[in-house]
């Protein structure tokens, strides 16, 4: 299995880790050296609104100062623009033009298939995968959450693989970018893990392989809010890097002895066993630390 195994972080430059992100990251560290495999590095550049100046520098340096050395050179979104335009070439015959606003949809979950048969040009509109009742049902076995399924076409409905910006969706980026890296484990936060169901679909769609998965769970702050770059969630200060790294490991279910942080993670990678995280998709009560 050594060999055969590839991870990855992926996060997106929209502001530095943060607590949740950096135990994500270790997870997934964690996970692959167990296996003795690879673990890449991918900087999800694509949003450029969202993409902030200086994050992806800060984030490196986080990675590095926790002891968290990645394989091979970093991957980005932007790098692999060409791909993705490839992939919805693909489902094209799959695929039709949607004019449907966040406000038209009025925060409805499952797309009512408002733009189905409009026939309306692609260029200015996104571009939906029609999803059936026979594709869209899809089920795994997430190797901390446990069995998952879901209907997609019920649940979701025709999703969007092509923004009206004219960039690919999130779906059908990350689907197409783990395809090209040879990702076989994903480990990431388990605030991703209803938006698997639909990478498997588009993966089925796209004959690409199905890789692993590992949703783990992601830190709250005491009052429940799930911690995000979006709520002033404190970003992580690479001084207190071994502080962190205890904390993580802690939050992680492990007890590390003493020692540097080389030590606390070599320790915490001879004694990993993700399928003995607590089985939430999100921990409670964390306190953030500054
Ligand atoms: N870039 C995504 C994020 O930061 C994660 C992508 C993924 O793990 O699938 O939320």
């Amino acid at each position: 299995m050594a060999a055969s195994y590839v991870g990855r972080f992926a996060p997106t430059p929209s502001g530095p880790l943060h607590l949740g992100s950096l135990l994500a990251a270790t997870a997934s560290w964690l996970d692959a050296r167990a296996h003795g495999g690879r673990w890449l590095l991918r900087i999800d550049d694509l949003d450029a609104p969202r993409t902030v100046a200086g994050a992806e520098a800060a984030i490196l340096a986080t990675l590095e100062a926790h002891g968290l050395a990645w394989d091979a050179t970093v991957v980005r979104q932007s790098d692999h623009l060409q791909h993705y335009r490839a992939a919805l070439e693909t489902l094209a015959e799959r695929c039709f033009a949607c004019r449907c606003t966040r406000r038209d949809l009025h925060g409805a979950t499952r797309y009512p298939g408002t733009c189905r048969a409009l026939r309306l040009p692609r260029r200015g509109n996104a571009l939906r995968l029609r999803v059936d009742a026979v594709s869209g049902l899809h089920a795994f076995d997430d190797r901390v959450q446990g069995r998952y399924s879901q209907q997609v076409a019920a649940a979701i409905g025709d999703y969007v693989v092509w923004r009206r910006d004219d960039i690919a969706s999130y779906q059908l980026a990350v689907v197409v970018d783990d395809a090209l890296m040879g990702v076989t484990h994903i480990v990431r936060g388990a605030d991703l893990l209803d938006n698997t169901p639909r990478q498997l679909h588009l993966g089925a769609c796209l004959g690409k392989a199905k890789p692993s998965y590992a949703h783990v769970p992601i830190v709250a702050e005491a009052s429940g809010v799930k911690l995000s770059k979006h709520n002033a969630a404190t970003a992580i200060d690479d001084r207190a890097a071994r502080y962190n790294i205890r904390n993580v490991l802690a939050l992680l279910g492990l007890d590390p002895p003493r020692g540097d942080i080389a030590e606390l993670l070599a320790w915490a990678a001879q004694r990993w066993r993700i399928d003995r995280l607590p089985r939430v998709p999100v921990l409670p009560g964390f306190v953030a630390v500054s």
